[in-house]
């Protein structure tokens, strides 16, 4: 089944954690367009001495750059596709609205102090992305990632002064996209605060609403409410709700 969820939010709000969990989770190929850039910029490619003065200011990276790699990586992609940190302006949200449909744009909310103190306390991982916090997600070992060993290190765009500059850029460039995909009526807004899993569990519900609208539609069960503990006759087309031949209602 085709599907694409787009994740909204300020930078540090959890887009590349919450990210790798419903890809994990329900499958979706996941795009993050920060992470291709600075993989970029490590080996020195084109695309990278391109993008990278950009970035360490902590400002975009020209749209006719952006639209023109995501043009190519989405039309790679027939599937579930989850894109991280794109699109970031009204005029990516077009491009991409020429290419294809937005199932979910899924708006991570986080106050400014919150992101501040995640970002500046973030360290990442060079060769697999993973990203931890000097206090509420040690690795481990000090400063080796868990998954792949690699030494770990803080971006340059995770240094106070550019995190700055980054909430701004946000706020003039990106905010605009939770109008934008409010009137598509594709908007959810979650508070991303509590823990990775409190989180996730809001991200995840938001995420099977829109799997289940792709399968059947839903018969109305007034009598029934779901029961693991009287299993009887399965109330289709939900599995886990079952109908008591006892009082035709079940738990
Ligand atoms: P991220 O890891 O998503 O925070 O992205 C890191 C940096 O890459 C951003 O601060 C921008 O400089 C650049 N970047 C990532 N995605 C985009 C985008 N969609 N448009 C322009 N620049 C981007």
């Amino acid at each position: 089944m085709k599907s694409t969820i787009v994740l909204l939010g300020p930078p540090g709000s959890g887009k590349g954690t919450q990210g790798e969990k419903l890809s994990d989770e329900f499958g979706y190929v996941r795009l993050s367009t920060g992470d291709m850039l600075r993989e970029a910029v490590r080996n020195g490619t084109e695309l990278g001495k391109k993008a990278k003065s950009y970035m360490d200011a902590g400002g975009l990276v020209p749209n006719d750059i952006i639209i023109g790699l995501m043009k190519e990586k989405i039309a790679a992609c027939n599937g579930k596709v989850l894109l991280d940190g794109f699109p970031r302006t009204v005029e990516q949200a077009d491009a991409l609205a020429e290419q294809l449909d937005v199932d979910l744009a899924l708006n991570l909310d986080v106050a400014d102090e919150e992101l501040i103190s995640r970002l500046t306390n973030r360290r990442s991982c060079p060769d697999c992305n993973a990203v931890y916090h000097l206090v509420t997600k040690k690795p481990k070992k000090d400063g080796v990632c868990d998954k792949c060993g690699a030494q770990l290190y803080q971006r340059d765009d995770d240094k106070e002064a550019t995190v700055k500059n980054r909430l701004e850029v946000y706020r003039k460039n990106t905010m605009p996209l939770i109008d934008y995909y409010q009137k598509k009526g594709t908007l959810v807004t979650i508070m991303g605060v509590g823990s990775i899993d409190e989180i996730y569990e809001k991200v995840r519900k938001a995420v099977q609403r829109i799997s289940m609208r792709g399968g059947p539609p839903p018969r109305p069960l007034p009598l029934c409410q779901t029961s693991r503990s009287i299993p009887s006759t399965r109330c289709w087309p939900y599995p886990n709700l079952y109908l008591s031949p006892l009082f035709r209602v079940i738990q």
